[in-house]
């Protein structure tokens, strides 16, 4: 359990992130309602920020990445292929006492969504039986509401992009191994919605799903599967990575984008599923974790950590599924294998060949076809790769945004004492957010808004930086409480235009001050460096 200073830190961060406008409660006016949250002026800014990173890390920053927006309301076949509408439920329980509704494993951690760092005096009554709840939303398409019309909201963004597998293969000209990422909100009817924005009921999601080549495949090709060391740092993508050493680096991939917005190692931990953890199709799966003031402490009183983002080796899985339920192939060619495999000798096609019917004949009998028919369709499905032919196996790196935004303020949130003339301490917000991420990049300010000089020139300086980066134009109050609202949005620098700007001292003249949101530095630069300067901390 977490203590009370950590919950009085969460306590402060959700009351900041009313007063700033980070974050408000859905519907307030009308009492709220739980598990949807509304981004304020300053979380838009933020939460944009880091979409806009994760998107241009995963997909413009690389060649073997393609996008893809789909809708959140699509086929409820989907939802049958993926097997969410068979078993995406959580086990829930009620009260026969106090009324109340919970998630079966989360009982004794139940927290109040209005306070969400306190924890609710939960009630000793008598408990139903744990039953399954599914999460999916349910909506009905066009006028008549019955079976036929039923759809659901998506509760994940991961299953277009296997369902549209095919049409971005095709029109983006990407060979395996490549991925397809895709930003968007997702919903999921959760039983107890807790911790602020860490679990709510609608949220977004950064996914990536990277098609990779099976190992018999690369096998065939290379002749050998690279098997990465543990912990062995990979970086540079290689013909013969099979899917641990694929699931290695994309670990490693999003652990470099975490510390590239500002979380340090130390603020992370991970969770690698046991089998007993794992879906039966999966391989493995890494969970990267956040340190939350909210998170469980271990027997040495460290900090525990709760999930930002899951990476899983999903085998063929999903392809396979949809390939079942649609009747659509979902098979690619590769013109390397077919050329390869006839090289082979034969004792190694027939081994190869054997390995990979053994794995598509299990993944077909865990999938409920029967014996005869799995032993054929396999049969089929290995004589494909002497064709160049085989299902591609998926790689996903799936995180959620409002969780890496409450993790970017705990991490950010920070208070500074300042001592005034009189002795007299006041303690005060500063949000350190890597510059990268932080909701306003610059403030500029005039010294003294009633010298129309100063005021002229520092709007002439806003309108340089502003076609770059979000600037914040403040003229209102002392220097000093300007400079602390800024620190208190986490504004990372303050551009300050005075006298000597306007050339006062001659050899100032069109310097501004830059001061420091962090330690409060100051220093001149030469407004003709400024933007040249600023961007490079920012991108
Ligand atoms: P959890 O075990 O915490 O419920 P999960 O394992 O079900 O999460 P996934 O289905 O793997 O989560 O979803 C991928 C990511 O989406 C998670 O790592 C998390 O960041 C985010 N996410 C999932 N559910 C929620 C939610 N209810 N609210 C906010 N973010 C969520």
């Amino acid at each position: 359990m977490s203590d009370s200073k950590d919950n009085l830190v969460m306590e402060k961060l959700v009351s900041l992130c009313k007063r700033r406008g980070f974050i408000f409660q859905s519907s307030e006016i009308y009492g709220g309602i739980n598990g949807f949250w509304d981004y304020g002026p300053l979380g838009a800014e933020l939460k944009r920020n880091v979409k806009e990173l994760w998107w241009n890390t995963m997909t413009r920053q690389r060649d073997d990445v393609a996008g893809l927006e789909a809708t959140i309301i699509m086929s409820p076949e989907i939802w049958k292929a993926s097997g969410h509408v068979a078993t995406f439920s959580d086990p829930m329980i009620d009260c026969k006492t106090c009324k109340g509704r919970f998630r079966a494993d989360h009982v004794g951690e139940i927290s109040c969504p209005q306070k969400p760092s306190k924890m609710v005096a939960e009630c000793h009554g008598e408990k139903t039986e744990p039953r399954a709840f599914n999460l999916m939303f349910q909506t009905f398409v066009g006028p008549v509401q019955d079976e036929s019309s039923v759809a659901y909201l998506r509760p994940e963004t991961a299953q277009a992009i296997f369902a549209q597998f095919k049409n971005v293969l095709e029109t983006s000209r990407q060979k395996v191994p490549f991925g397809i990422a895709q930003v968007g909100k997702a919903f999921r009817n959760e039983v107890t919605p807790r911790n602020y924005i860490f679990r709510s009921r609608e949220f977004e999601q950064m996914e990536l799903e990277f098609f990779i080549k099976p190992d018999e495949v690369v096998e065939a090709i290379c002749g050998q599967v690279a098997v990465p060391l543990p912990g062995a740092t990979l970086t540079d993508p290689q013909p013969d990575w099979g899917w641990a050493a694929w699931h290695q680096y994309w670990v490693q991939e999003r652990v470099r984008f975490y510390e590239g917005i500002g979380l340090s190692r130390e603020t992370l931990g991970f969770h690698v599923q046991t089998p007993a953890e794992l879906a039966h199709y999966a391989r493995a799966c890494t969970d990267i974790l956040f340190k939350f003031p909210f998170s469980k402490r271990d027997e040495n009183g460290e900090l525990k950590g709760e999930e930002l983002e899951g990476i899983a080796a999903r085998s063929d899985f999903d392809l396979s599924q949809h390939a079942r339920f649609s009747g659509k192939p979902m098979g690619v060619f590769d013109e390397e294998l077919r050329a390869a495999w006839g090289k082979l000798a034969k004792d190694r096609q027939d081994d190869i060949w054997k390995r990979y019917y053994e794995n598509r004949k299990g993944y077909l009998e865990k999938s409920g076809v029967a014996f005869e028919a799995a032993s054929r369709q396999a049969t089929e499905d290995a004589n494909g790769l002497a064709k160049g032919q085989y299902i591609p196996h998926v790689i996903e790196p799936s995180a959620g945004v409002d969780r890496l935004i409450l993790a970017l303020l705990a991490n950010a949130y920070s208070e500074a004492t300042d001592t005034d003339a009189k002795g007299k301490s006041e303690s005060r917000v500063v949000l350190k957010f890597h510059p990268r991420v932080a909701p306003i990049k610059v403030g500029v300010m005039p010294l003294l808004k009633n010298k129309p000089e100063l005021v002229a020139k520092a709007l002439a300086v806003r309108d340089l930086l502003r076609p770059w980066m979000n600037v914040f134009y403040d003229d209102a109050g002392s220097i000093g409480r300007r400079y602390a609202r800024q620190d208190e949005a986490g504004t990372p620098f303050c551009v300050t235009v005075d006298f000597d700007t306007l050339g006062e001292k001659p050899e100032l003249k069109d310097t501004v001050t830059i001061r420091h949101r962090d330690g409060g530095r100051q220093e001149r630069l030469a407004l003709g460096d400024l933007l040249s300067w600023i961007l490079p901390q920012i991108r």
